[in-house]
């Protein structure tokens, strides 16, 4: 799963994307309205925290911009304390969260995890599929209650196969959702990850779509 990260006071930001990175996503920080607007307008995220008050051009316009393109990513706004002006004009314009300045990381990855699942039609944290169970608040994985060892890229890569489970999976797909922008990225590391992955997994469950990509299938 990727973040877009955009705020522009840099401790913040800096924050933001060390706690999104040590809970195994791939974060991209933008610092002011015009990079966040390029970035979301062309990268693809599964989730943008995105602060309102921006240099260049305010979060509102960007994400008045992003939605008018038809860019549909969850997006969560950070509003300043009590400007309850601010959370409506955002959710009007397509916000789907919104946290007041200050806030406890937790709640923002808690809220952050949320909006991913709801918008992969999940309910519940827990993604299961069979004997397989990858629980998102934690970044833990189990096959039949037994943990399963992932480093981070093999974790990310099932994260999104199993967010978007029963589904082909393109690798390039696969690429824009494991990788930051700065990455250097290798399309044959996702068959790396991939073939660790079936190594660790039970036999059967990562199906390739020859030419198209890669689905786990999961027994109704
Ligand atoms: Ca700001």
């Amino acid at each position: 799963m990727r973040i877009l990260v955009v705020e522009d006071e840099p401790v913040l930001a800096a924050q933001l994307a060390e706690a999104l990175r040590a809970a195994d996503y791939a974060v991209d920080v933008a610092h002011n309205g015009i990079d966040a607007h390029h970035a979301g307008a062309s990268g693809e995220y599964d989730a943008v925290i995105l602060d309102l008050g921006l240099p260049q051009l305010d979060g509102l316009s960007v994400l008045k911009r992003w939605r008018a393109a038809g860019r549909a990513m969850p997006v969560l706004i950070l509003t300043a304390r009590d400007n309850w002006h601010e959370k409506v004009g955002g959710i009007d314009a397509g916000a789907d969260d919104y946290l007041t300045k200050p806030f406890h990381v937790e709640e923002l990855l808690a809220r952050l995890r949320a909006l991913i699942r709801r918008s992969g039609g999940h309910a519940s944290a827990e993604l299961v599929c069979g004997p397989l169970v990858l629980d998102t608040r934690s970044s833990r994985v189990s096959v039949d209650g037994r943990a399963v060892a992932l480093t981070s890229h093999e974790y990310r890569v099932l994260a999104f196969l199993m967010h978007h489970r029963n589904q082909i999976v393109s690798r390039s797909a696969l690429i824009e959702h494991i990788y930051a922008q700065d990455f250097d990225r290798d399309s044959n590391t996702v068959e790396v990850f991939i073939a660790r992955l079936r190594k660790k997994l039970p036999a059967g469950l990562i199906e390739t779509a020859r030419g198209l990509g890669y689905r786990i299938v999961c027994p109704q």
